[in-house]
């Protein structure tokens, strides 16, 4: 049984709290013409800004809410970057040389995105903490054991195969066969990297405008007429930056990116015994299983965070809480009793590729589909759309070269597959993975 501390309302994000400490960069008016509009202000549109800035363009940013209040300040904070995908899945889908070319990708992605919060000076609680990728089945952790291997010689990105007994020192559970350990990979706290990109772009001169949705375009002559809550704007170009959010008039994409929520639980402040016994690594901890568990120690040492997919639809906070408690005993059965104190979900912006993707359908300029790792590719991403947009040879990437593909199960801009696939991944797959897992 789930009991509350009463700290926040569900729906809080426990990464809110710091944010009542930080100022909020002052709210721009909307200017009447820009050579670029971002849409949208999360980590991919504020790098998008911050870019084109950077090759001279006049630049504003709309969002229709709060800017963060999207994924940005909503994720696990787990910072990292290699492929989604496998060597050879992508080789499938987008070529052997593509394939070559997005594993060479990771680290450079990776050390852009540490350079741009040096640059900034962000204090985002970055540490090097390393994530584990947790094999939940025995037969997960042969295909972990081929993916080192593909990630030691197509990429920079350093990777550890761990047996049972090394899993065992950095978790105390019993449940995993091994695991796959990134010692690079960091922790950020979300919501500080968010505000401090937010932060900087103003200080630079950027527009950046909340409560400005946009409600719709129209082309003219080589650029666009954008009309917003807060009025009017001409731009030359636009680059999408709405991921999870986007709305339904942006119709070619939304047949290519859906929403998937995902949740998170926080616990009450634990004593530093019991965290050290039950998480002695200190890492990012992911999951092998289709459930997507990650999981992690709050910067300041106190409280575990537990994510994942509770449902693949919108559901009440409560039973997402419930859902995300019962895994998270699981793992720690220690943690029962453990009152929590937030939960709160996001949608994170899933493609069918499970790939981001980057590039420009009739002049819209677009960086999307994260499919829930965005922490680096989505202000990674978010720049090279700017510098395309641009004509600037920084744009230059191999996800520019994967094509952005619709599915037949989503022939509309409504994702009404989410449905059944929450039935299918909630009986056959979920029992695959408890059989698995035994
Ligand atoms: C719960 C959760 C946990 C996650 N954990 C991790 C993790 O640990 N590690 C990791 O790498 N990634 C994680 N992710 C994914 C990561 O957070 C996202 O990929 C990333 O934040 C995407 O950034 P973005 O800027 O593309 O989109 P967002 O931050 O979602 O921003 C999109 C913005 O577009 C705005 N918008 C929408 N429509 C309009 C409109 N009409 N006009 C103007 N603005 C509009 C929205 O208001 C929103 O602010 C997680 C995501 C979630 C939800």
């Amino acid at each position: 049984m789930v009991t509350w501390t009463g700290e926040a309302e569900p729906g809080f994000p426990y990464w809110w709290e710091a944010l009542k400490e930080i100022a909020e960069p002052e709210d721009c008016p909307l200017p009447p013409r820009v050579d670029l509009l971002v849409i949208g202000a999360g980590y991919a549109g504020l790098s998008a800004a911050l870019a084109a800035q950077d090759c001279g363009a006049t630049v504003a940013v709309v969002d229709s809410v709060r800017p963060g209040d999207g994924a940005s300040t909503r994720n696990g904070g787990m910072f990292g970057a290699h492929p989604r995908l496998s060597w050879p899945r992508l080789a499938a889908q987008f070529g052997e040389e593509t394939a070559d070319a997005l594993f060479a990708e990771a680290a450079p992605a990776r050390a852009f995105v540490l350079d741009l919060i040096e640059r900034e000076g962000i204090a985002c609680d970055l540490q090097r903490t390393g994530r584990i990728q947790l094999a939940w089945a025995r037969s997960h952790l042969e295909s972990q054991k081929r993916l080192a291997r593909d990630v030691r010689d197509k990429s920079e990105v350093e990777v550890e195969t761990l047996d049972r007994a090394a899993t065992t020192r950095e978790i105390a559970t019993e449940r995993y066969f091994g695991g796959l350990l990134f010692p690079d990979h960091c922790a950020i706290h979300p919501a500080k990297f968010h505000r401090g990109l937010w932060a900087g772009a103003v200080d630079k001169g950027i527009t950046v405008t909340a409560n400005a949705a946009v409600t719709g375009y129209t082309r003219e002559g080589g650029g666009f007429s954008v009309e917003t809550l807060r009025g009017p704007v001409r731009a030359d170009k636009i680059v999408l930056a709405t991921n999870g959010y986007t709305p339904g008039f942006f119709r070619w994409h939304v047949a290519r990116v859906f929403p998937l929520p995902s949740y998170i639980i926080a616990t009450e402040e634990l004593p530093s015994n019991l965290i050290g016994h039950l998480a002695p690594g200190r890492r990012m901890m992911v999951e092998t299983r289709a459930r997507h568990s990650y999981f992690r120690i709050s910067p300041d040492g106190k409280r575990i965070l537990f994510g994942g997919r509770a449902s693949m639809r919108d559901i009440p906070l409560d039973l997402a809480a419930r859902r995300q408690h019962v895994t998270m005993c699981e793992v720690w059965p220690e943690l029962r009793d453990a009152k929590l104190s937030h939960v709160w979900s996001g949608n994170t912006g899933y493609s069918f590729t499970e790939m981001p993707h980057v590039g420009e359908d009739r002049g819209l300029h677009f960086a999307m589909g994260f499919s829930g790792s965005g922490t680096v590719m989505a202000p990674y991403l978010g720049a090279k759309a700017a510098f395309r947009a641009m004509g600037d040879a920084r744009g230059e990437t191999a996800y520019a070269r994967t094509p952005f593909r619709r599915h037949w199960l989503h022939p509309t801009t409504t994702p009404h597959f989410l449905r059944a696939a929450d039935l299918w991944y909630r009986s056959w797959v979920d029992t695959r993975d408890r059989m698995a897992g035994r």
